[in-house]
């Protein structure tokens, strides 16, 4: 293999993912050489569109992750060695509340996530990867620090005592940690960050993996004018939600900077989930109606109690700015409109 000099030799895991997908994108198009490792292929872009090389294997097993993160041998102009400059490590066992938070899946998803993580931070050290990036949640701060709808605190520094309220935010924790450790002990240069709702286009948009941004604009895209769209919980519960160029380009600041980590990638700008609502159909120009679905009314449609998750979750951007100098910037709106017109013209496609 040859590259250019400025070039890098990278490794996105879950890149058949959402976030991973553009990250791959995002580095494949900057001219690095990308190899792609996912238990699926990209739904919305091609392997050529992303990638040098996709390879579809299950990183839960030990040696698809040892031959994952041995590095195709690079030109003697770069390096002579088979160790990767960067791995992105992003698969995990995931999806929005109705996977997350509903209890039915927590073995499968500690289990499953916790694995790759224990082999990719093995394989990496072993390997001599230059940096690791390791994409943890919002979701392991406390729940304590999250009953406020209005001032939920999301400081790194409160993630202790731990209290998170899903074996999903548990997992990240012990991964993060996990990651720390190899750091500590082995001096793995890892990067921590603590991704807080990210959506937007070319992601999980139904099947009960999709998150509440993408299946709110595909209730509103499947309406017919007059209809009423759905909400779990009152609606009173608020969150950030950052669009994923965002997200790809905080992530490569990180990467860029000196700074380990945990911090959080996130917006800053909370909404309730009635006023998300609220903005999708107007975006759509229909005239709509909400209804919100909670308790017992909910455990009867559903047969499973209503996945809400914490009433109040916000980014706090100060450390990141302080230790990376940037910060995000582009309003919701604008990526609401771009993920609603995607959405929208899946819907269609589909009809
Ligand atoms: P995603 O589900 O679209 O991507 C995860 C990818 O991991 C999937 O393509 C999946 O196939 C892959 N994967 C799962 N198990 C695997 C296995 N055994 N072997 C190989 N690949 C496997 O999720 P995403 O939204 O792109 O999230 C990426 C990362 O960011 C995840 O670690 C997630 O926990 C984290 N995160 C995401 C958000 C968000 O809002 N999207 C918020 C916080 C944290």
């Amino acid at each position: 293999m040859s590259m250019p000099t400025n070039a890098k030799c990278v490794l996105v895991l879950g890149g058949g993912g959402f976030i991973g997908g553009h990250l791959a994108k995002r580095l494949f198009e900057g001219g690095h050489w990308v190899r792609v490792v996912d238990i699926k292929a990209h739904e919305y872009f091609s392997p050529e569109e992303m990638c040098n090389e996709f390879v579809l294997g299950d990183l839960r097993d030990e040696a698809t992750v040892a031959r994952a993160l041995f590095a195709p041998r690079q030109s003697a102009e770069t390096d002579a060695d088979n160790s990767f400059d960067e791995v992105y490590q992003l698969a995990a066992d995931m999806g929005g509340a109705a996977y997350i938070f509903t209890g039915e899946n927590d073995a499968n998803v500690m289990h499953n996530s916790a694995l790759i993580n224990l082999h990719v931070a093995s394989y990496a050290t072993r390997f001599h990867v230059k940096k690791v990036f390791y994409s943890s949640s919002a979701c392991m701060y406390p729940s304590h620090n999250q009953e406020d709808p209005d001032n939920p605190n999301c400081e790194e520094r409160s993630a202790y005592p731990a209290n998170p309220d899903s074996e999903y935010g548990w997992e990240k924790l012990f991964s993060e940690r996990l990651y720390l450790s190899f750091h500590r002990n082995y001096g793995l240069n890892v990067r921590v960050a603590r991704f807080h709702n990210i959506f937007g286009p070319q992601g999980t948009w139904k099947g009960g993996k999709e998150k509440a941004p993408a299946a709110l604009c595909r209730k509103v895209a499947e309406a017919q004018e007059g209809d009423a769209i759905e909400i779990w919980g009152d609606g009173s519960q608020t969150r950030s939600f950052l669009y994923v160029d965002e997200c790809v380009e905080a992530v490569l600041r990180l990467m860029a900077s000196d700074f380990t980590g945990p911090v959080n990638i996130g917006s800053e700008e909370m909404v309730t989930i009635h006023d998300l609502a609220a903005r999708v159909i107007a975006l759509s120009g229909k005239r709509l109606s909400i209804t919100h679905l909670h308790g017992e009314a909910f455990q009867a449609k559903y047969g499973f109690r209503c996945p809400v998750g914490v009433r109040g979750r916000n980014s706090h951007n100060a450390l990141f700015k302080e230790k990376v100098g940037w910060t995000v910037s582009a309003p919701l709106q604008d990526g609401l409109s771009k993920t609603y017109a995607w959405v929208h013209e899946r819907v269609l496609a589909e009809r």
